[in-house]
């Protein structure tokens, strides 16, 4: 059986990046952008005005603390006038200074009396003005390719005047619940069934990372019927089933993904819990077949779909492994790699404390308790209070 390392680096060399695709500028908020934006113009544009106040000659206040208002100058005005020896304009914040004007005073440091404008205060050559390119200049590079845009990157290419980006593109993603026993929540639910927790929890997930997604339903444990759904599921980037992947009668997804042309790349990794996980790839597309019970679905989730996704997007798909120190003895029985559900809280350093009472993969209620998972290797049995310990927080 393939270790973690083994199995989550077949699944990177595995999954590509996918194709670039021009998006609305919002619209690639979590994206990688696939192109350099450029400044098509000097930012600012103009020389403007920092502050509400007086646009004035910097020399003029040498020999004189009043001047006379010649007009008024309002943001987002085309209009142009020169302001000339002794003289000054009203202005307004983000208006472009009157030509002549150097430096702006701003209004808490004046006193009008009808047209003349008394200055109190001195202001500095050039003070409350931003300078024409300041920021960035024509042709500059405003964000480089390959940059993860967030709402600071999204509000930078919008100043700079982009309405469209190139950006690689987000997968779109098909899930698919089996299993006879499962049941929408909702639905009425008989003796011997469970409602589905793993479809939402998948939806959740990436809708949480704006990944799009079509939910393909439940799908009972018949060859025929799964054959078909799986076949829809095959024509998004991924496909994610719940169920049916372990060694049970019942345990058909692996055997239908193939009859589907599925290329297994593997079936089977040595962690605790998400054991049987499958993988495997058809054409463009991969598929995970994940064990049924919760807890195994959404450690699958952060140990690799989120990762596959990432690398579908460009992204480096990394696991944000963090190191801390336990705050009592750990035991278990050693075997494989493990994925304990913990609660981690940070005071000076990282403080992993393990769920008490965790009663296995169906135990999602445990988790209500836990913020990450705490990283047992395989031949450890026992972990004394303050050893140091890595996790990955969700
Ligand atoms: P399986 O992997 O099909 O053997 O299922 C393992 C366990 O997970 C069984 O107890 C199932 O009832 C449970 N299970 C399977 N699918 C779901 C689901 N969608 N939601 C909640 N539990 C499930
Ligand atoms: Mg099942």
């Amino acid at each position: 059986m393939l270790s973690f390392e083994e199995a989550f680096s077949k699944i990177i060399t595995t999954v590509k990046r996918l194709p670039l695709e021009e998006v609305a500028l919002v619209d690639g908020l979590g994206c990688l952008l696939a192109s350099d934006i450029k400044a098509g113009f000097d930012i600012p544009p103009f020389d403007k005005s920092a502050m509400d106040g007086y646009a004035l000659r910097f020399k003029d206040l040498s020999f004189q603390n009043e001047l006379l208002c010649i007009g008024e100058l309002q943001a987002g005005t085309s209009q142009r006038f020169v302001v000339n020896k002794g003289e000054c304009a009203a202005i307004m914040t983000g208006s472009a200074l009157p030509s002549g004007a150097d430096t702006v005073v701003m209004k808490e440091d004046t006193e009008k009396q009808g047209e003349k404008i008394r200055i109190l205060k001195s202001p500095r050559i050039r003070e409350n003005v931003c300078l024409k390119g300041e920021d960035l200049q024509k042709g500059d590079v405003v964000l480089p390719r390959e940059t993860l845009l967030g709402p600071l990157e999204i509000s930078l290419a919008a100043g700079s005047g982009c309405s469209h980006i190139k950006v690689y593109r987000r997968p779109n993603v098909s899930i698919l619940a089996t299993g006879d026993e499962i049941t929408e929540p909702g639905e009425d639910i008989g003796f011997g069934k469970i409602f589905n927790s793993n479809s939402c929890l998948l939806m959740s997930g990436l809708s949480k990372m704006k990944i799009p997604y079509t939910y393909l339903g439940i799908v009972r444990d018949d060859e025929d019927t799964l054959r078909s759904r799986i076949e829809e599921g095959l024509r998004s980037d991924l496909c994610i089933l719940s169920g049916g992947v372990s060694v049970g009668d019942y345990d058909l997804v692996p055997k239908v993904l193939s009859m589907c042309g599925v290329e297994k790349i593997f079936h089977g990794i040595s962690i605790k819990p998400g054991k049987p996980v499958f993988f495997g790839r058809k054409n463009g597309s991969v598929v995970f077949g994940l064990p049924g019970n919760p807890v195994s679905v959404f450690v699958s989730f952060c140990l690799f779909i989120r990762p596959t996704l990432d690398k579908m997007m460009g992204k480096k798909p990394i696991l944000n492994i963090k190191r801390g120190r336990l705050t009592c003895d750990y035991n278990r029985k050693p075997g494989r790699k493990q994925f304990f559900p913990s609660k981690a809280i940070f005071d000076e350093r990282w403080l992993i404390t393990p769920i008490k009472d965790y009663h296995g993969p169906g135990d999602l209620a445990s988790l209500r308790e836990a913020n990450g998972f705490m990283i047992v290797e395989e031949k450890i049995s026992h972990l004394p209070k303050d050893a140091e310990v890595e996790f990955i927080l969700w």
